[in-house]
């Protein structure tokens, strides 16, 4: 009795830090990277202050993806999905061409 319940209880812990791990590396495989396709057209950079403003004229100082529309996480989380992205996470200090000041 004694020994299943500390197997169980190994296992357990075992499973869990698995999921944890995975969760983490899934995190953050789904971060948009500077060099995809999409960002590479949308001008996205991770850092908002980066960004070419020769390029990108629209882009004003103040502008983050924190506070874009289509920004689906809270204004203080450091990464959020975004629908231009097909919903991988964009960093809230960053910004892209497609920037829409929430309202
Ligand atoms: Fe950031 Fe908005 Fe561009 Fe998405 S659309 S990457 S939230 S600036």
């Amino acid at each position: 009795m004694r020994t299943s319940r500390r197997t169980f209880m190994i296992t357990t812990a075992g499973v869990a830090t698995g999921l944890a791990l995975s969760r983490l590396a899934f995190a953050d495989a789904a971060k948009v990277s500077e060099v995809d396709s999409t960002a590479l057209a949308l001008g996205y950079k991770i850092d908002a202050t980066k960004v070419d403003k020769t390029k990108y004229a629209k882009y004003g100082a103040g502008q983050a993806c924190s506070n874009c529309t289509f920004y689906q996480g809270k204004s203080i989380d450091a990464f959020a999905p975004c629908p231009m992205f097909g919903g991988k996470q964009v960093a809230g200090k960053g910004w892209c061409s497609a920037y829409s000041k929430k309202a």
